[in-house]
């Protein structure tokens, strides 16, 4: 009995969605609690091996804190240089693994309240559930790691089996190759009773269950563990976000959600300038910033993530370009000079601040990811900069190679046809620079008549 409730407690704490998850979220009850302090919480959280205690602010104290704890941490797992594990070391014990799933539930009903399901905001957080999963699936002990897996891959397969289909995804980002996966009828094969089942008397000189551990292996198992629970997470965050159009939505819920409309941009905005203060594709832009709300159609569409073909040249010569002259020389195209960033940018902040992140994040979004399968056109993207064939910007370079200037529309239109989707701000335009130029001015303008 004792061991049964240990592995119902992983299995929530690795599947908020599975059904124990669903019961504590029942037992939870009033969400006007979220604020208030808990003693168990901050109890467990203090004791935690490895967790740093030295600052008092790295502690939750209640559900509500947790939740935003949770939020920055994934925030700072993608962006920050310096990130300490230490400080959000409670994210692995397992002892809180009830305010876990409560926290899980409520920040998806929250994103789904206040994001688009496709947005950065909602990637983020089902990107960092699968990091978690791996995580805490790394700290189990192998013998209870292989019963969670087998349980938790067994109440996913309620919904049927286990179509490779549904792991595309994954198989795109080149993590898992097709090759690798024993697939029967469309079905993947991960468990070792169905290997057995379907597989057994193929093998007559050796044992099948060893060829199953040669063939299956924990490590395929676990990533699509974590990847099936972050679709499923999608699919829950979607469900909610058609309900939250007809049924209003908690209070608490309510103010969650409009508090991770400040709070994931200022956080982001610590790591990547691009998003500092009001700017950035999250509010009104200063003057001189890049202004996302004025991004002709094309560049939006490359901003946001190519997934199909095209993705590198969408990166390196589309994106890199325009982003780079439209902050710092927008007037390219009526000037016959000759010029390097640095005539323009002399110590390079602006590029390492804003230049860069804005390209790398839009490289990031890709399905692949670009960099994850190809990391050097990072020295591709540098080199269109002027900066020579090398991995990071260096003012001693500056030269190596030339500033490549904005593709034009036609150009675009030959090479990158799925990005340009035309709109009223591309008429009789020929370059999306010049796009950008008009519609910012007409920006700008309207807001200083408000
Ligand atoms: S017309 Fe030009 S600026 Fe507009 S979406 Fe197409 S390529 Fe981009």
């Amino acid at each position: 009995m004792k061991k049964k409730l240990i592995i119902m407690a992983e299995v929530s704490y690795i599947n908020p969605l599975s059904i124990e998850g669903r019961e504590i979220i029942k037992d939870y009850g009033d969400l006007n609690q979220l604020e208030k302090e808990d003693e168990y919480l901050v109890e467990e959280v203090t004791h935690t091996t490895n967790q740093k205690i030295s600052d008092d602010s790295l502690i939750p104290k209640s559900y509500k804190d947790l939740a935003l704890k949770r939020i920055q941490w994934a925030i700072e797992k993608k962006n920050n240089k310096n990130y300490n594990q230490n400080e959000f070391e409670y994210l692995l014990n397992e002892a809180i693994y009830k305010q876990d799933v409560v926290i899980f539930h409520v920040l998806c009903q929250a994103i789904a309240t206040q994001f688009n399901t496709g947005s950065r905001e909602t990637r983020l957080f089902v990107e960092s559930q699968g990091i978690l999963i791996q995580e805490r699936l790394a700290k189990l002990p192998p013998s209870s790691r292989e019963d969670i897996i087998d349980e938790i891959l067994d109440e996913i397969k309620t919904d049927g089996a286990i179509k490779w289909s549904s792991i595309k995804e994954v198989i795109a980002t080149k993590k898992l190759k097709l090759s690798e996966l024993l697939i029967k009828d469309g079905d993947i094969i991960l468990q070792q009773d169905d290997f057995l089942y379907n597989f057994e008397d193929k093998f007559t000189d050796r044992s099948p269950e060893r060829m199953y551990n040669i063939l299956v292996g924990d490590s395929v198992k676990e990533l699509i563990l974590s990847r099936l629970i972050m679709q499923k997470t999608e699919e829950y965050i979607a469900r909610i976000k058609e309900m939250s159009a007809r049924v209003e939505m908690h209070p608490a819920i309510v103010e969650l959600a409009s508090e991770l409309k400040e709070f994931i941009p200022d956080e982001i905005s610590k790591y990547n300038q691009y998003y500092a203060g009001s700017g950035g594709i999250y509010g009104t832009v200063q003057a001189g910033k890049l202004n996302p709300d004025a991004f002709p159609p094309c560049i939006k569409n490359t901003v946001e993530g190519v997934s199909s073909g095209g993705r590198n040249d969408a990166i390196v010569l589309l994106l890199t370009s325009f982003a780079s002259y439209a902050r710092l020389y927008p007037r390219i195209f009526a000037s016959d000079e000759t010029i390097k960033v640095s005539d323009v940018d002399p110590d390079l902040t602006i590029t390492q601040n804003e230049i860069l992140p804005l390209i790398f994040d839009a490289a990031d979004n890709c399905t692949p990811p670009l960099f994850e399968d190809q990391p050097q056109e990072k020295i591709n993207i540098i080199s269109k900069l002027g900066f020579g064939m090398h991995s990071e910007i260096d003012i001693n370079h500056e030269g190596e190679t030339t500033w490549y200037t904005p593709m034009s529309c036609e150009k675009i239109k030959m090479h990158l046809p799925q990005l340009c989707k035309p709109d009223g701000s591309c008429k009789g335009i020929n370059n999306p620079l010049s796009c950008y130029g008009r519609k910012k001015f007409q920006m700008d303008k309207e807001k200083k008549e408000e």
